[in-house]
């Protein structure tokens, strides 16, 4: 417990599937991934909900087949996006949980928790992962975490950045710094490279994961680790391939029993799993069994699957990996032939046809296997908190250079998109750029902030307006300076001013609609607390009733056992017997029994016990 105070570098990989938390050891000069309470280096990203409880991480996936409906997963495809979002809309039909939209057209998550019905937002659930990751680091450093480090992918836009931050606040942390995960897994690989490294190295980073697919183009030159280029896409993954199976495990059943599954989540969740562990399977042999007992109806489901065919379901979508892959070369200005290193993160990046692909792409290059494709990322989060933290001595001097993943700009006349910070540009960033009014005589000039590769600003997303009260005799092309500032964290603000009449206004990207006002972020910290607190309270009695039916067991046995019960004298023995009987109508009926009434009876079984016989 020597350790209270320590500021401890922590770093979080919070996954689409699973996450991943590390602390930086500074007395060892290394990164250590934590395992979890159940010894697990990555704990799932599902939260459930249940008529008692609420569970995180391995104990929520561990009882999903039995409640759909409430065990939630996934969120990270869902925060900072609108719930009318075409890619919302068809994630829907595959989840077995339920999503509405609020007034502002924001996604919800609908639960039920101790027989009430909850809305929850994307932020939320993330919080209470991030929370969990943070238990974990914890019980391992016996110490408060407060401040970390918190990545996400590299193709996130600003209101994903701006929501998985407000997910970091409402868990309590302080989020140091959001990082883009295929850098902070150069970061990793790099650390042990960059010993041997004085020329210039070109690494290719390849990320395929539970949900989203990232690439960046780094080099690395001695301590400067600088992002050339970026792409991706934040809705393509290991689920998506397992989606697909699931679709054709499906149809065969409806072909050969004639019975439709697929509005039954239950059925949905338990092929899931199974099409989850083929597909791993996949990896290492050519083909592979597939059998879920009384998948729906009391009808046994038991099928087959080749790699062959598996793949053949899926080629689109490693096709698609590999287009990504093209696009960042050709924005990084540089050859296949200028690529030194091709690593590979992700769990997906396992498939062996997706290392095919990428070997014939880099024309039979050797894949760099070498780092761990499901730490790496936490693993590099844990490096740049330190980088971060005062004090840490012995961290590696390096320094970080990140792009931003999207053109930013402002809409202009005939609707064109005017890019004031292109895609790829290193950040920390400012631009100023002068614009004209489109009309005279406006007393107010709508600036619009889109984001996106597209000529038309409305073919781009649209992230926020805001008005500039100017002169209201102006002309038209009078002009007006509109400056852009993204930080460290790869989050915008946007300054429009007219010199003339000193009039400034802007705004921090809050996305109008979607994002969570400081109010409601207040408001979800405090029952965040209130969460916490049910937990801590389920887990005492939990404790209560254990420690009750423990004693009773022991009892019990004690009296049964025949040299025993010799010498307990009979009426001894009745009153021994009623208290047994008595805990066991307690323990029935334990769901309406309060944590006291078990702590009380404990303790009067016991000094009952006392004077009759010995329990150990
Ligand atoms: P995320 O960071 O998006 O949570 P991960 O990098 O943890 O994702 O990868 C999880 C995904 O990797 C899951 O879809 C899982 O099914 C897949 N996966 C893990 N191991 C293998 C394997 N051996 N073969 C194929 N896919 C795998
Ligand atoms: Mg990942």
């Amino acid at each position: 417990m020597a350790k209270q105070n320590k500021e401890w570098a922590v770093g979080i990989d919070l996954g689409t599937t699973y996450s991943c938390v590390a602390v930086w050891l500074e007395e060892h000069c290394r990164v250590e991934i934590i395992h979890n309470d159940q010894g697990n280096r990555t704990t799932p990203s599902s939260v459930a909900f249940t008529e008692n409880q609420r569970l995180i991480g391995d104990a929520a996936k561990n009882q999903a087949a039995i409640n759909p409906t409430n065990t939630i997963f996934d969120v990270k495809r869902l925060i900072g996006r609108r719930f009318s979002d075409p890619i919302i809309q068809d994630d829907l039909k595959l989840w077995s949980f339920k999503v509405i939209a609020d007034s502002g057209d924001k996604p919800m998550i609908v639960v039920s928790y101790k027989g009430l019905e909850k809305h929850i937002s994307a932020e939320e659930i993330s919080s209470m992962i991030l929370t969990k990751m943070r238990e974990i680091a914890e019980a391992y450093l016996e110490s408060q975490v407060k401040n970390v480090v918190v990545t996400v992918p590299a193709y996130f836009n600003d209101s994903q950045r701006q929501a998985t931050k407000d997910a970091g606040t409402i868990a309590g942390l302080n989020v140091m710094r959001i990082i883009n995960e295929p850098t902070a897994a150069a970061l990793a690989y790099g650390l042990h490279k960059r010993a041997n490294c004085v020329e210039e190295r070109n690494i290719f980073i390849f990320d395929l994961g539970g949900g989203t697919f990232d690439v960046s183009l780094l080099t690395i030159k001695g301590d400067v680790f600088e992002v050339k280029a970026t792409a991706g896409d934040t809705h393509l993954g290991g689920e998506d391939l397992d989606n697909r199976m699931v679709k054709y495990f499906v149809e065969e059943f409806k072909r050969k029993n004639k019975v439709d599954i697929s509005r039954n989540p239950r059925a949905l969740r338990r092929l899931r799993t199974a099409c989850e562990r083929a597909k791993r399977t996949l990896s290492y042999a050519v083909d592979t069994t597939i059998e879920v007992d009384a998948l729906s109806e009391s009808i046994d489901f038991c099928s087959s699957i080749t790699r062959a065919r598996f793949e053949e379901l899926n080629m689109d979508l490693f096709k698609k990996c590999m287009d990504t892959v093209d696009r960042c070369l050709v924005d990084s200005k540089m050859e296949k032939s200028d690529v030194d290193d091709v690593v590979l993160v992700g769990g997906s990046s396992r498939i062996p046809k997706v290392q095919q692909l990428l070997r014939d792409f880099f024309k039979g290059k050797e894949l760099c296997l070498s780092i761990n494709p499901d730490e790496a990322v936490a693993y590099g989060a844990a490096v740049q908190a330190a980088l971060l933290s005062k004090g840490n001595k012995y961290v590696p001097n390096l320094v970080l250079l990140d792009v931003t993943p999207l053109s930013l700009g402002i809409s202009v006349k005939e609707d064109l998109m005017s890019v004031v910070i292109p895609k790829n540009t290193t950040i920390p960033v400012q631009k100023t750029k002068g614009y004209g009014r489109s009309e005279d005589f406006q007393s107010a000039v709508l600036i619009e902030v889109y984001e996106g590769e597209r000529t038309r600003a409305s073919d781009n997303n649209l992230l926020g307006f805001f008005n500039l009260y100017g002169d209201p005799y102006a002309r038209r092309d009078h002009p007006l300076t509109v400056c852009f500032s993204i930080d460290a964290d790869g989050i915008l603000s946007v300054t429009a001013e007219e010199e003339s009449s000193g009039s400034k206004n802007g705004i921090t990207v809050t996305n109008d609609k979607g994002r969570l006002s400081t109010q409601q972020i207040m408001r979800l910290i405090q029952e965040a607390e209130k969460y916490k607190a049910e937990d801590q309270k389920y887990q005492k009695k939990v404790q209560a009733i254990n420690a009750l039916d423990d004693f009773v067991y022991k009892i019990r046995n004690a009296i049964e056992d025949v040299e025993n019960s010799y010498k307990v004298h009979p009426q001894d023995k009745m009153k021994v017997n009623m208290a047994i009987a008595e805990a066991r109508e307690l323990l029935d009926a334990s769901q309406q029994t309060e944590t006291e009434v078990f702590v009380n009876h404990l303790n009067e079984v016991k000094s009952l016990i006392e004077p009759i016989m010995r329990i150990n």
